[in-house]
């Protein structure tokens, strides 16, 4: 089966391209990328208008399967992912239970493999069970698919066990994917200590509480010469001493999620449970602090960190509500609105952002169009303008911060190993939407 995706801007950091210019998938992987193609056997797809780029790659979500089914299954988040642009995604642990070992590995592939949707690459628990005690069977959970570790949730607090976790993955070259937090600092918070948090009277977390955590991090990569990927960075001094490290020569990336760009702690002020989040909406001046290292080349990627959780759990107090939001089927319309639209990033600075660097950081074989590459590929409207509706969502939850917003830029047909898996923005399996 031949697929050629005709008059495109292909767009491909990877190989330094951004031209209108045709691509050609044959038996699932890219066959060609040329000016004018001919294939007389080849399904045509137009797409004049479009953009055409490496299937976007979402490094940090959460999908809930074992345990909390009612809330995403690695089949629903899968979907989500597919209409949300991504055609992979690569899956946090911290599920009931853990991702752990090389059974925990397989279960998240094999779930992946019968829904036949979006990639799901498995990320296994640092420690057992994620309870900070003893390291977790890292070697067979690596060999048998897992392309990082984290213990995602919850901050690693032994320095000796990120120590010992580091060492471990350097020999399969893989990253420690780091939730950086000092609970000591940040005990009991809901929300970004500032203005808001006095006002409101809720109890905040300092940014101080991530930075602390990074720049130990940071000091245990120089000591082992590890890889180290810092998720969800929210303020501008961990940015600085993350971008210090590299400059050094250590090998540490970092991700920065879409609502720590798109909103402020003042969005808590409404009392809305779908602003809490770890770690917290952070005030103007770090959110600002993120956007010029967006626009620096400071930050690696942007990751989700899709985290569904139940309207029972949601509709609470503040206090009680967990912490998260989900972010599969809005992130491509929030960043390219608040980013591409003001003027912040280029096209091919998000598909870096997105896909490229994602890819690279995880190791996978992904986020490029050079020939011989599978075919996975996003066809994008960067000027389509739509209101966001989690109705309309294939997610099983519904808990976004983003309801209500009118955005410009989505995904509008997604393939994956050269299958349509949505085309012209419908889903070829869609399931029952929830
Ligand atoms: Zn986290």
């Amino acid at each position: 089966m031949k697929l050629l995706i005709k008059r495109g801007r292909v767009i491909d950091p990877a190989q330094d391209l951004d031209q209108t210019c045709d691509v050609l998938i044959d038996g699932g992987v890219v066959a060609e990328v040329g000016a004018s193609i001919e294939a007389a056997d080849a399904e045509v797809i137009g797409a004049t208008g479009l953009v055409v780029c490496p299937g976007l790659v979402d490094m940090h979500v959460h999908l809930r399967e074992p345990g909390r089914e009612d809330e995403e299954t690695i089949e629903s988040g899968a979907r989500a992912a597919i209409h949300g642009g991504f055609t992979s995604v690569a899956a946090m642990p911290n599920t009931q239970p853990p991702t752990e070992g090389e059974e925990g590995v397989k279960f998240v592939l094999g779930k992946a493999r019968e829904a036949g949707l979006a990639r799901v690459f498995p990320i296994a628990a640092v420690s057992k069970g994620q309870q900070g005690g003893t390291l977790s069977e890292i070697g067979s959970a690596i060999r048998a698919g897992a392309v990082g570790i984290s213990d995602d949730g919850y901050p690693v607090a032994a320095s000796g066990l990120m120590r010992r976790a580091l060492e471990y993955v350097k020999m399969f070259d893989r990253p420690v994917m780091a939730h950086c937090e000092d609970p000591g600092l940040s005990a009991r918070g809901v929300m970004n200590e500032g203005g808001p948090s006095t006002m409101l009277g809720l109890r905040g977390m300092p940014g101080a509480s991530e930075d602390v955590a990074v720049i130990r991090d940071i000091i245990l990569t120089r000591l082992t010469g590890s890889r180290l990927h810092v998720c969800h960075v929210s303020t501008g001094t961990s940015l600085e001493f993350i971008s210090r490290a590299r400059t050094s020569g250590l090998k540490v990336t970092c991700e920065v999620t879409p609502h720590h760009l798109a909103l402020t702690d003042e969005a808590v002020m409404t009392y809305d449970t779908n602003t809490k989040m770890k770690p917290p909406l952070r005030g103007k001046g770090e959110v600002a602090a993120l956007r010029k290292g967006i626009e620096e080349g400071l930050v690696d990627a942007i990751a989700s960190d899709h985290a569904p959780h139940s309207p029972e759990e949601k509709d609470q107090e503040f206090d009680l509500a967990p912490f998260g939001v989900i972010g599969l089927e809005t992130t491509l319309g929030i960043v390219l609105t608040s980013l591409y639209h003001d003027g912040t990033v280029t096209l091919p600075d998000l598909v870096r952002l997105l896909s490229t660097n994602p890819a690279r950081i995880l190791g996978l074989p992904l986020g490029s169009l050079k020939p011989g590459s599978p075919a996975d590929v996003t066809l994008l409207d960067p000027d389509a303008e739509w209101e966001i509706d989690p109705r309309n969502f294939f997610s099983k939850s519904r808990n976004t911060p983003f309801s209500g917003w009118k955005v410009k830029g989505k995904a509008i047909t997604v393939i994956v190993e050269g299958r349509v898996l949505m085309r012209d923005g419908e889903l070829k399996t869609p399931g029952a939407r929830p």
